[in-house]
């Protein structure tokens, strides 16, 4: 998603994950900490996305939730390959 500076409008913004969350507690972190990343300008630094016009900030709420639905879902579905393993 392109998104343009809400500060200088020059310049597109960039998504910087926070930490290193994802790369050790998997696939579900790694959707949280997607989720989470911070948006950055090349020149302005960090941008709040309170920030951004509304359009975009919905946009980003609504990838949030398709996150937490996909990492909910893959869970359940670790639960249950694990329990049909059980069963076997
Ligand atoms: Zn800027």
């Amino acid at each position: 998603m392109e998104q343009f500076c809400p500060r200088c409008h020059e310049q597109q913004v960039y998504k910087s994950n926070t930490g290193s969350i994802g790369r050790y507690a998997g696939l579900i972190g790694l959707l949280i900490a997607n989720s989470t990343a911070s948006y950055n300008c090349p020149t302005c630094g960090k941008i709040s996305l309170e920030e951004f016009p509304e359009e975009f900030q919905s946009g980003i709420k609504r990838k949030r939730i398709f996150s937490i639905i996909g990492a909910v879902a893959v869970f359940a579905l670790v639960i249950a390959f694990v329990f049909a393993r059980e069963l076997m």
